[in-house]
């Protein structure tokens, strides 16, 4: 019988230590929170989004995305959702394809795997950082509070540095590099945005539907539509931490980075022109600030005139077939810088990791040390937002679990 550490009791650490405890091993989980899952715990709004029935290798980014095929052809939706029977976990599955546990509560996901795991004999250290660990022979020495014992197999699933205030540290990665592990740089993703303009504070708090491109050195990126929200230090909303991935990224790499925000994407530039010029003919004696809250939202107008260099308080008819043109353009494609991202205390995940050319992807071992193994978002791969994370920390982990038992 394989004496196995985990080293994490986040959603890749459970399900490694379900899946290695219920094949045979004898399983230890080191977890220095108080309890395992508090991520889990804080996911999805408190309704955990579990899984995504649609998740393919083009929903994941890192060095290489592809190494991610494997766990998740391993681990399809149905074998997922087959498993979370076992657990007494029934999922309610969204049109888009995201899944939720059926009680809408993160809790019961939590409750689920903390009852199967013991019942699966797995042991929990919790309240224990552990500090380092070690290979002598063919065992491993892990250190925590100064204690130290002995195991044939490791798995580092600590997670990455995303949420320190919910147990995230960088552990992991200093483990991995004792190893001779490379690390691809961390960066926050599922994040925030800092702008820089000095209007973006005097609208914060408004929130509003939107299509947003990200631009790249001045080219198109990427374009999503959904909610934004500008706030003191730039812009939030769904649709920003869609966006977030790539433009955490390309800060990174020093790249010029901004968005474009269409605040009526429903109609092309032409159109737009007409729609202004009707509603200055209709109202032409209105203020144009007051004018224009025909179509836009009241906290937006002035600062979008203010940005396109037109007085609010010319009368409609004033505006000018040029300032119309312009407005047009303003409302369609108005442009941020973004200077940073809102840190890793605020983003759900992080890009990087622990370098997957030194991981064998059909068994989470690492290639350079044999016994040690990893999962989850250690690893250099992310997902997209939408259940894609949590999907392949379950996929790596069964994966790993499944290894960490063999004899
Ligand atoms: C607010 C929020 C909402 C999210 N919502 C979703 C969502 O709805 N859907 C989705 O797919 N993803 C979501 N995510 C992302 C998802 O939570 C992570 O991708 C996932 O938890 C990664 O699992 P993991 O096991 O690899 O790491 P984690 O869940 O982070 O687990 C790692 C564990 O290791 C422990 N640890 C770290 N260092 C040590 C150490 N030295 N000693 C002992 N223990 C240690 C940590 O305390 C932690 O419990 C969300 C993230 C956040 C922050």
């Amino acid at each position: 019988m394989n004496k196995v550490a985990i080293i994490g009791g986040g959603a890749a650490g459970l399900m490694a230590a379900l899946t290695a405890a219920r094949a045979g091993a004898d399983v230890t989980i080191y977890e220095h929170n108080k309890s395992v899952g508090k991520k889990i715990l804080a996911s999805g709004n408190g309704r955990c989004n579990i899984i995504n029935t649609t998740a393919c290798r083009d929903d994941y980014f890192g060095a290489d995305p592809g190494f991610s095929a494997y766990a998740l052809q391993q681990m399809p939706f149905k074998t997922f959702e087959k498993f979370c029977q076992t657990i007494g976990l029934l999922l309610d599955i969204k049109d888009d394809g995201r899944c939720y546990p059926l009680s809408n509560e993160a809790k019961s996901v939590v409750l689920a795997f903390q009852t199967a795991v013991k019942e699966a004999g797995v042991k929990i250290v919790s309240e224990k950082r552990v500090s380092g660990i070690a290979k002598e022979g063919k065992q491993f020495i892990i250190e925590s509070d100064q204690e130290k014992a002995a195991y044939d197999k490791v798995l580092i699933a600590t997670g990455s540095e995303a949420a320190p205030q919910l147990g995230a540290t960088g552990d992991g990665y200093d483990f991995a590099k004792t190893f001779g592990h490379e690390i691809e740089p961390p960066y926050p993703s599922l994040v925030q945005l800092h702008l820089d303009s000095t209007i973006h504070h005097k609208m914060a708090g408004v929130k509003t539907l939107a299509e947003v491109t990200l631009y790249l050195n001045g080219r198109p990126e990427e374009k999503v539509q959904g909610d934004i929200l500008f706030t003191r230090y730039g812009i939030s909303g769904l649709a920003i931490l869609d966006v977030s991935q790539k433009a955490s990224l390309a800060l990174m790499e020093y790249q010029h980075v901004a968005v474009g925000i269409n605040l009526l994407p429903r109609f092309n530039r032409q159109a737009l022109g007409t729609l202004i010029e009707k509603l200055t003919v209709a109202v032409p004696n209105h203020p144009l600030e007051t004018a224009l809250t025909g179509i836009l939202s009241i906290k937006v107008v002035p600062h979008l005139l203010q940005s396109a260099r037109i007085r609010p308080d010319i009368p409609a008819s004033q505006l000018t077939t040029k300032e119309i043109k312009k407005l047009s353009h303003l409302i369609q494609d108005w442009r941020f810088d973004i200077i940073d991202t809102h840190g890793f205390k605020h983003a759900e995940v992080s890009g990087g990791g622990v370098s997957t050319a030194q991981i064998d992807n059909k068994t989470m071992e690492s290639k350079l040390v044999e016994g040690l193994y990893f999962a989850g978002e250690v690893i250099d791969i992310v997902g997209r937002r939408g259940g894609y994370n949590f999907n392949f920390a379950w996929a790596s982990g069964m994966i790993a679990g499944k290894e960490m038992a063999r004899t």
